[in-house]
């Protein structure tokens, strides 16, 4: 689904920064840091990216992939909604180009972590990612 399609799917208007958002996540293979988002939507203003990007969450189609330093990492989300993200999966930050790559996990390690009583889940990892280091 393009990204206007998506936002139709999610009932939300279609923005030219949403639509710009959710582009430059379709187009990225890992998480995008706020400035370099920033940088790429050079054409928006800073508070509509940053209500761009609560609005997204807020609806599940992105997600805060990672936060380091105050620099929060964002990616696209598949299967969530405004009720739900579900991703438990793991955040890795490549300590080569500083990329965050979102990483599926086993089905075993979800349901043990299922039964866990908590209200949010990130897990993250650091090392290189996919790109810097082919498996
Ligand atoms: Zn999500
Ligand atoms: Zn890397
Ligand atoms: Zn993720």
């Amino acid at each position: 689904m393009n990204s206007e399609g998506t936002l139709r799917h999610f009932n939300l208007r279609k923005t030219k920064i949403r639509i710009a958002v959710l582009d430059a996540l379709a187009q990225s293979v890992g998480a995008l840091s706020y400035a370099v988002l920033q940088e790429r939507l050079i054409e928006f203003d800073r508070t509509t990216l940053y209500r761009t990007l609560l609005t997204l969450s807020d609806h599940g189609l992105i997600h805060k992939a990672y936060e380091e330093n105050g620099e929060s990492y964002y990616a696209r989300c598949f299967g969530c909604s405004d009720q739900a993200h579900n991703h438990e999966h793991l955040h890795l930050k490549c300590s080569s180009c500083g990329g965050v790559e979102c990483i599926e996990i086993s089905e075993q390690l979800k349901r043990n972590l299922a039964q866990l009583p908590f209200q949010e889940i990130n897990i993250s990892a650091k090392g290189s990612c996919s790109t810097c280091e082919p498996v």
